[in-house]
């Protein structure tokens, strides 16, 4: 059924695909307050995140509906033939693995330009969020999309090589593990289709000895609370100037101590349980195993079933678990540095390289570490963050390929040259 709707998907016109985006911008924001509910359900996500989160499909749809048709256009390029030109063709089906983190914004972000392209599109979610997945299949069929251009299919990670071993599947995008996506694009090359992972991530927040302190610390906050501390881009380990160090930590600590922990459900809370209880256990031996080593707590540390307290952990070295792994929950292990080398040396012996903030008063000084820094994103006073124009994607284990902008755009299409004399 997906190749079949890939037949008249694949050709039709740049303006339907872009009037269908444009209807599910729409859907969403109809119905934000029962998706948000669901997300918020399975997976434990405050609730007023979950609506932003919809808001920002929402925003994501519109920003293909309106460049779609543009980026789909030829490319005009001038040789000695009459005419010369790139004409962008949709490749076939394509296979999104997507996470339960962000249940909604994943797969919008793979699957929203990769229709918009001509492609059709299979999701296999994460098993945990098997709701969104469904829900997802009825926005996109409520829209004026071919059927079937949007199939969710509900199988286990251990059966996508049937998927991608099918001749109509055309191309494979991931986002989760490193260990999930070394797995997924070793399959993809036994069958000689394009990949695209977006995995782990372990981000710095280097603050600078010029930083203004306190919205360093207030964006520190975002950058680790956020979604309970489980996102691919969340700040995990700090690195604070030797001459702010102290000041960093309490500030830090005392905002840590004030986050209304409770029921995701409810408007106030901040921080709610973390997605499974396996996952909260995994955290915990982070944290108790760096402990073990020397690190320091500064607050929290406690688990209590799946939530896990807002933690603080210094005195961190690089053989530390809490600095080593990527931490996925509200957990911040912060060390000092003297020398920005210094600095860009911690940031850059990680194995992940997803994206950094530095914080500094300074632009140009900034702005003269982006060549040193091994990273698929520098944000500049800012914390890590994607949005629908700007390219989004790691080098080293946290993966290949450009999701988002005109990047994510391309990844799954046929750039097919055509040559008239
Ligand atoms: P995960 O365990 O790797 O699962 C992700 C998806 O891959 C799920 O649909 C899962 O299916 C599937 N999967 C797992 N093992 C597989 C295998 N061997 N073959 C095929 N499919 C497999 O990751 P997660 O716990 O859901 O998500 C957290 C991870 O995602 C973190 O490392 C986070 O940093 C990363 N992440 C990265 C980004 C980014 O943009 N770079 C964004 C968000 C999250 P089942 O659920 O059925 O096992």
């Amino acid at each position: 059924m997906a190749y079949e709707s890939f037949q008249k998907h694949g050709h039709s016109s740049a303006e339907s695909r872009s009037t269908s985006l444009y209807q599910l911008a729409d859907l969403l924001e109809n119905e934000k307050s029962s998706l948000a509910q669901l997300m918020t359900r399975e997976m434990g996500k405050p609730i007023s995140q979950s609506r932003a989160e919809i808001e920002k499909c929402a925003l994501l749809c519109r920003y293909y509906g309106e460049h779609g048709p543009t980026f789909l256009a030829d490319t005009p390029i001038k040789t000695d033939a009459a005419k010369s030109f790139i004409r962008k063709a949709p490749l076939g089906v394509i296979l999104g693995v997507m996470p339960w983190n962000f249940p909604l914004w994943q797969v919008f972000r793979f699957a929203v330009p990769a229709l918009m392209a001509g492609n059709t599109v299979l999701l296999k979610h994460a098993s945990n969020v098997s709701g969104c997945a469904l829900a997802l299949e009825k926005l996109f069929l409520s829209i004026g999309l071919e059927r079937f251009a949007f199939q969710t299919i509900l199988i286990p990670g251990s059966r996508v090589e049937e998927i991608l071993s099918n001749p109509i599947c055309r191309g494979v995008s991931l986002t989760g593990s490193s260990k999930a996506g070394a797995s997924v694009s070793a399959l993809a090359g036994r069958y000689l289709i394009p990949s695209l992972l977006e995995l782990g991530g372990n981000n710095a927040f280097v603050v600078l000895d010029d930083a203004d302190i306190d919205r360093a610390v207030d964006r520190a906050v975002q950058a680790r609370i956020q979604n309970n501390g489980q996102s691919c881009i969340a700040a995990k380990r700090f690195l604070v100037h030797n001459s702010l160090i102290e000041i960093f930590t309490e500030k830090l600590k005392e905002k840590f101590e004030h986050l209304k922990l409770g029921d995701p459900l409810e408007e106030e809370t901040q921080v709610g349980p973390l997605a499974r209880i396996d996952l909260a256990e995994e955290l915990e031996r982070q944290v108790n195993e760096s402990i073990e080593r020397g690190a320091m707590l500064q607050c929290g540390g406690t688990r209590c079933e799946a939530f896990y307290e807002p933690t603080i952990l210094t005195n961190v070295d690089s053989e530390m678990p809490a600095w080593r792994e990527e931490t996925f929950g509200p957990v911040a292990a912060i060390r000092s540095f003297q020398t920005e080398e210094e600095a860009m040396d911690l940031v850059n012996e990680s194995d992940y390289g997803l994206g950094v903030s530095i914080f500094t008063r300074s632009k140009e000084k900034a702005l003269a570490m982006v060549n040193f820094l091994n990273e698929g994103a520098v944000f500049v006073n800012e914390i890590v963050k994607s949005d629908p124009r700007l390219p989004f994607g790691g080098v080293k284990s946290s993966g290949f390929g450009r999701e988002l902008g005109k990047e994510g755009f391309e990844a799954f299409v046929n750039k097919k040259t055509v040559y008239v004399q």
